[in-house]
């Protein structure tokens, strides 16, 4: 049920974006996920589609952009991207990764008129 709480979230901001910048439709909304975000597209989708049914924001589209996980060693300092959650260097074989992306959340573009 995360997700639809998070869906629940995004549309709570869109709303206040539409009435901020006086906006009478949204057409898109973009938004960019990270690998280890702990969110899954699929049901984010899912429970915005089920959350705009009948309301203003019906038929607005929703473009979801996955960030990859990438990580700097704190040993060697080399930048690699994290596979499959290990957080071991590929380079030096330590562990202690800074995460440099991959646990994003947030809406990058809304497109209205
Ligand atoms: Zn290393």
């Amino acid at each position: 049920m995360h997700e639809l709480s998070l869906a629940q979230n995004i549309i709570e901001i869109i709303t206040g974006e539409l009435l901020e910048n006086g906006l009478t439709k949204v057409d898109t909304i973009t938004l960019k996920i990270g690998e280890m975000a702990q969110v899954l597209p699929d049901s984010l989708r899912f429970g915005f589609e089920c959350l705009i049914r009948e309301t203003p924001l019906e038929g607005v589209k929703l473009i979801i952009e996955i960030v990859p996980a990438k990580g700097r060693c704190m040993s060697c300092g080399k930048n690699f991207i994290i596979e499959n959650r290990e957080f071991i260097c590929p380079e030096c074989g330590k562990a202690g990764i800074e995460v440099l992306t991959g646990k994003e959340l947030e809406i990058v573009e809304l497109e209205g008129t």
